[in-house]
């Protein structure tokens, strides 16, 4: 078991992308339903004002620090943090060993189309997956029972669930039990990536830990969620002083 360092309330798991994926496998193997988040610096900081999300977050199996922001907290607070694990990044690396070990897919989220098209470029990007089923994320309560039932009945080892942040992570605590799906993970707008509507920030950008002005660049629409980053590095440090 990996430290969990607590920021914001929320205990995030100090691991590497290694340690990330074999923990994934590992899950699988397990009798219960688990669940991963993906928890970046906007996630962290809307669990201050949300209790539900920040009960499912520290219910969660493994909670992987998403985003420089995560690390730069953990470090602020004097804790130790390996590196970042990109959502987006497990899920190439999941997807990547995945022939080998027969794990398999299920591609829930996004609008209408995304999810086939992320499908058709993971078989390119790693032949011999698996990807048994997917399903846009625009839906209304009444089609839930049908989403749930097709989920069900896919035996995927793996759902990832890209409704957004807190959406993705409510809808997977509240059904787990009843999809019986082994693991869970709320991926966020990776299917978008993938499925190359939205681009990744280039390397240099992401090294430079600016992949958020990126995101914002390009989808101005976003640009009001940058109000999240001051606010999360006032409350970190907030919680370094009350440390003391
Ligand atoms: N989405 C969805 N259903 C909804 C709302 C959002 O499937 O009701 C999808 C949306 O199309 C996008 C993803 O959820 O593909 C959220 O992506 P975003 O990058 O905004 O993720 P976040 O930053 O919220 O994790």
């Amino acid at each position: 078991m990996s430290e969990r360092v607590e920021i914001l309330g929320v205990e995030v798991d100090a691991v590497t992308m290694a340690q990330a994926v074999e923990r994934v496998i590992n899950l699988i193997g397990e009798k219960n339903p688990s669940i991963v988040a993906t928890a970046n610096a906007e996630m962290l900081l809307r669990a201050t004002h949300d209790d539900e999300l920040k009960n499912i977050l520290n219910a969660a199996d493994l909670v992987v620090p998403d985003g420089a922001g995560t690390v730069w907290a953990a470090r602020h607070l004097g804790k130790f943090m390996p590196e970042r694990v990109a959502g987006f990044d497990l899920v190439q690396e999941l997807m990547k060993i995945a022939p080998a070990r027969d794990i398999k897919f299920f591609l829930f989220g996004s609008a209408p189309g995304i999810a086939d098209k992320a499908k058709l470029k993971a078989e390119s990007l790693y032949p011999g997956i698996k990807i048994v089923g997917t399903r846009n994320g625009y839906f209304k309560a009444d089609d839930e029972p049908e989403i749930i039932s097709q989920i069900k009945n896919s035996r995927a080892d793996i759902l990832l669930a890209a409704l957004g942040v807190p959406k993705q992570e409510k809808w997977l605590a509240k059904y787990k039990d009843e999809l019986k799906i082994p693991v869970s993970i709320g991926v966020g707008g990776t299917f978008d990536v993938m499925a190359g509507v939205v681009k990744r920030a280039p390397l240099w950008m992401q090294k430079a830990r600016l992949e958020w002005l990126f995101r914002a660049m390009l989808q101005p629409s976003r640009a009001g969620r940058l109000i999240a980053l001051p606010k999360f590095v006032l409350k970190v440090h907030k919680q370094k002083l009350a440390d003391r």
